[in-house]
């Protein structure tokens, strides 16, 4: 837990907002400045800055992540036509929160490459 990270305080219940899915590890919500009709958030409890921070105990907070966005798109009905999972990493990348956190990105046709 990190005390003014704003993650850490929507995974922790501090500032409350509905949950698309929590468990033990990981929690989603929806993204308050949506890029696509399916912007969903999907974010390690424990705090961690980026993937460049990771390390091995953090795994299967990632792992499941990769898991609940699948399920997630399920429940969207976008498995079949695609949808785009980013991990920004860094300020070239355009991170603007630093606690990792997976964007599920889905319901339109994205470009290649990305901006
Ligand atoms: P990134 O730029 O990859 O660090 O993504 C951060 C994302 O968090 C952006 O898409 C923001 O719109 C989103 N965001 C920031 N604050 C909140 C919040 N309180 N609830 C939901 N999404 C948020
Ligand atoms: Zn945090």
């Amino acid at each position: 837990m990190s005390t003014d990270c704003i993650f850490c305080k929507l995974a922790d219940g501090r500032i409350p907002t509905q949950f698309l899915h929590e468990d033990d590890l990981v929690v989603a919500f929806k993204d308050t400045n949506p890029q696509a009709p399916v912007h969903y958030l999907i974010v390690p409890r424990a705090h961690v800055a980026s993937v460049a921070a990771l390390e091995t105990q953090h795994l299967p907070a990632v792992a499941r992540c990769l898991e609940v966005a699948q399920r997630l798109a399920r429940e969207a009905k976008v498995e079949r036509r695609g949808f785009r999972l980013v991990v920004n990493t860094g300020q070239d990348a355009g991170q603007t929160v630093d606690h990792l956190h997976v964007h599920l990105l889905a319901g339109r046709p994205m470009e290649w490459p990305p901006g």
